[in-house]
């Protein structure tokens, strides 16, 4: 089969992901890669077969979003850890979503881990490594100036859809979504989509058949808190998520 598309440049390499031009306007290419990092990179590691894993749970997530409504960037898998995705412009907030606290909240806050959030708690970023992705007040948003009132609100009811779809679908896994990282980016055409990924290494995700507190996670904290273990986790998580969801298109 010819491809759709020929590779062109790196465009930027980032901690997780290569993102390359291609011939055709429209279209990047993103390469998942082993590596692992945690704590604004103070943390390293490669890890055999992570990018496949997540490239392969982030394409299944995307589809369902989609059909579940959600514009995404997402066009199709080339290969077992790369994707065609539309170029978008991202927009530097990381937008968090939490049902259950956990992480960095219960360092900043007096909330003990795995208390209930309801409603959902959502936070926003401010995505810059030289900065350490500080938490974004209103006033530092607007400051900031990347977002007007409506592209917020739009951002914001996004995020809580990404939540609803994603939380049902894992419960019906048997699996805890307590929170979640996702960026978005504008289109060419000017739509907001969800970008990036959406894997363990951006999902807090706690298995509910398992009562102890370490074992139950299924996720980047396993790699954070020294588990081990952390791509046979991630490998569970594929695993259920692909009994549950059609194989994924190829592009192209
Ligand atoms: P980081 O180290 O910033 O987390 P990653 O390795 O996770 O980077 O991803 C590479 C970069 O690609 C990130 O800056 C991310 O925002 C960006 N990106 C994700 N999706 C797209 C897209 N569709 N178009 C352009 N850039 C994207
Ligand atoms: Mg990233």
């Amino acid at each position: 089969m010819t491809a759709a598309y020929t590779l062109g440049s790196l465009i930027y390499e980032g901690k997780a992901k290569r993102v390359f031009q291609t011939d055709r306007p429209e279209l990047v290419a993103v390469e998942f890669k082993d590596d692992a990092t945690a704590f604004n990179a103070l943390k390293k590691a490669q890890l055999a077969g992570k990018g496949e894993l997540n490239c392969q749970i982030s394409a299944r997530l995307f589809e369902l979003l989609e059909r579940e409504g959600v514009p995404t960037h997402y066009l199709g898998l080339q290969g077992r850890s790369w994707q065609v995705v539309k170029p978008v412009s991202i927009v530097p907030v990381e937008v968090v979503i939490r049902n259950v606290a956990a992480g960095s909240l219960c360092k900043q806050m007096p909330i003990a881990a795995g208390t209930p959030l309801e409603p959902p708690l959502l936070d926003l970023y401010y995505k810059d490594d030289a900065y350490g992705d500080p938490l974004l007040t209103d006033a530092r948003l607007a400051r900031l100036g990347l977002l007007t009132a409506d592209q917020r609100a739009e951002l914001e009811r996004l995020a809580f859809r990404v939540n609803a779809v994603l939380r049902a679908f894992f419960a019906a896994i048997g699996l805890q979504l307590v929170d979640f990282k996702i960026e978005l980016g504008f289109t060419a055409a000017g739509e907001l989509v969800v970008a990036d990924e959406i894997s363990p290494d951006t999902c807090r995700l706690w298995d509910l058949q398992v009562a102890d507190a370490s074992d139950r996670i299924l996720d980047k904290d396993r790699f954070r808190q020294d588990l081990g273990g952390v791509v046979e986790a991630y490998g569970e998580v594929l695993k259920r998520v692909q009994g549950a969801c059609p194989e994924p298109r190829i592009y192209g």
